[in-house]
């Protein structure tokens, strides 16, 4: 795979992850706020009741006092809290431009790269072409008899072998003085034992 493409999936991954972590923060935040919402309007109305006069007793003041006081503790934490996920979710934004612009750089450089793939592409495909031209010249000039050995045992690994020093290279089997002589004179061209066309060098 060319460099560009890779560099093109690295920066679309990064993108899909920054996306997810900002979404993840966002959603965080929402629910955050929803829960803050409601303890400071509950917050809000324990201090109303107090603030009233309508509560006489003196402990039932010190009772509803503390706990407006825990309320607003709690929502202190809460809010600052809030904040933090707010300020993670501000850099995940941000993370988030970055990623898209790298991608639309990353975009950019593997579309200018196309032209020379392409143009790379065309010039292997006529040259196979020109190679199978070759090939096909080269294969009509092989004796018939040959083609057809050829056909018959062009399965099996290596159906042109060479011949040195008397031994077939394909099963490594020494073959007889009369074998090398019908070689040599043309009567037979391939190993008796594995059948592959012998090639003497
Ligand atoms: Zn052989």
């Amino acid at each position: 795979m060319k460099p560009t493409e890779l560099l093109l999936q690295y920066s679309q991954r990064l993108v899909a992850e920054a996306l997810a972590r900002r979404d993840e923060l966002a959603a965080q935040l929402r629910g955050m706020e929803g829960e803050v919402e409601g303890h400071r309007t509950q917050m809000k109305g324990h201090e109303r009741e107090l603030m009233s006069g309508r509560i006489r007793s003196p402990s039932d003041l010190t009772r509803m006092s503390d706990e407006v006081g825990h309320m607003k503790a709690r929502l202190a934490e809460e809010e600052d809290a809030e904040l933090e996920v707010m300020s993670a979710l501000e850099a995940a934004d941000a993370e988030l431009t970055g990623a898209r612009a790298e991608l639309e750089e990353a975009r950019a450089e593997y579309e200018a790269a196309l032209p020379g793939i392409r143009r790379r592409l065309q010039t292997l495909e006529s040259e196979v072409a020109e190679l199978e031209l070759q090939r096909a010249g080269i294969w009509a000039d092989v004796p018939p008899p040959l083609q057809a050995a050829y056909r018959k045992i062009s399965r099996i690994p290596n159906p042109v072998v060479a011949m040195s020093g008397g031994q077939c290279e394909g099963c490594r089997v020494q073959l007889t003085a009369n074998e090398l002589q019908q070689l040599r004179r043309g009567e037979r061209f391939t190993c008796q034992n594995c059948n592959r066309i012998l090639v003497e060098i």
